[in-house]
């Protein structure tokens, strides 16, 4: 036997080799009655429709200021989001946004309403940010996020966010604090960074 490395985990790509109900490699055309191209199994006739995933986020406010995390995972490490992740199965986005934010900063919130819906389809995804005002000021991050902590305005790390929904989140947010009202807000960004 040969000593092997441990493998670098990493989520699979969109674009699956082998049917996961057959095994049999995959084909890739537009069925009959569609009008694009999906991953098609030949062999036991299973379609394999891909969809858009959601990110689902909290913009958490304790006293005028935001929470924002460290980010310890790839992509985008040690740089500044607001708390957000990978809505799961069987979860509705208000319960997702309030999970990630809890699992990344420890923070316990009350939900707010929805803030921004970010489509951006070059990446497959859609990023929901909710308002949400925390409960106390304690903060306890995960294994996600280096740290946490709260922003005054000023000290927003403009320069080191992770990514452009959290920053267009962020803008909009204080710029709607400053107008002195809330609203929803729609953006379709054409790439993620
Ligand atoms: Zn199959």
């Amino acid at each position: 036997m040969t000593a092997q490395s441990p493998p670098t985990y990493f989520p699979a790509p969109r674009r699956a080799r082998f049917c996961s109900q057959c095994g049999s490699p995959i084909n890739r055309r537009v069925p009959d009655g569609d009008n694009r191209e999906r991953d098609i199994c030949d062999h036991c006739g299973a379609i394999h429709y891909q969809n858009p995933r959601m990110v689902v986020g909290t913009v958490p406010v304790w006293e005028n200021r935001i929470l924002l995390c460290r980010r310890a995972i790839e992509p985008r490490y040690d740089t500044w989001t607001l708390p957000a992740g990978f809505m799961e199965l069987g979860e509705s986005t208000a319960q997702g946004a309030a999970r990630e934010t809890l699992e990344e900063s420890g923070a316990r919130i009350e939900l707010g309403p929805l803030f921004t819906i970010i489509d951006v389809p070059q990446i497959e995804q859609v990023h929901l940010f909710y308002l949400a005002r925390a409960l106390d000021p304690e903060l306890d991050p995960g294994p996600e996020s280096l740290e946490a902590r709260y922003y005054d305005e000023a000290d927003i790390p403009w320069e080191d966010l992770s990514f452009r929904t959290v920053a267009t989140t962020l803008k909009q947010f204080l710029e709607d604090r400053r107008r002195g009202s809330f609203g929803t807000h729609r953006y379709t960004l054409e790439s993620h960074r």
